[in-house]
């Protein structure tokens, strides 16, 4: 009998704009790291970005990080979404509004699910430069989804206006 456990390389997108968003997104990662039978691989620069959707808020913080990690993809989120509400996250309704921290699950090894709940891979990743630039960052040679190299994606999003933030 086979009782290898699966272990998938997971990315996952981090986001703030209100409060002090380094400050949460370096809290968040310590938080990610310390999560049952998950490991932190590595976490990208932390970017500075324009928000999507309603203009009137501020600029976000972004980053994502690489994990690796035998849970599947739902029992993952759900550990995400508490990390989210330890730092006061409140569930407006109103997609792509201000947040204190936002943590999105992108890619989870070869699992997929078609809900509401969980769309995973994350159906947002083409054409969002705070999720491409991070996770190029952080694999080259990523095939996303459909098998295109993260580099064609990422060539063909507008980074004019991400900035890399350097930390002292
Ligand atoms: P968004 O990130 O799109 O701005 P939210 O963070 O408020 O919006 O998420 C809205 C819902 O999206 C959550 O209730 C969550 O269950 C669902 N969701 C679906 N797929 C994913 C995913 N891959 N990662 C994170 N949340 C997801
Ligand atoms: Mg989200």
């Amino acid at each position: 009998m086979d009782k290898s456990i699966a272990v998938d390389i997971g990315f996952i997108g981090l986001g703030a704009n209100l409060g002090d968003p380094v400050a949460t997104l370096s809290s968040a990662l310590s938080q990610i790291a310390e999560l049952a039978h998950v490991e932190l691989l590595a976490c990208s620069s932390f970017y500075d970005s324009v928000p999507m959707g309603p203009s009137e808020q501020p600029n976000y913080t972004n980053a994502v990080c690489k994990i690796s990690t035998t849970l599947d993809g739902l029992s993952l989120l759900k550990q995400l979404q508490h990390i989210e509400q330890t730092h006061g996250r409140i569930r407006t309704g109103d997609h792509w509004g201000p947040r204190t921290l936002d943590l999105d699950l992108l890619i989870l090894g070869n699992q997929t699910y078609h809900t509401d709940e969980l769309t995973l891979p994350h159906y947002g990743m083409q054409g969002r430069e705070f999720v491409l630039v991070p996770m190029f960052e952080l694999q080259p040679d990523l095939l996303m989804p459909d098998n295109t190299p993260i580099a064609k994606w990422v060539s063909e999003c507008d980074v004019s206006q991400l900035r890399r933030i350097s930390l002292n």
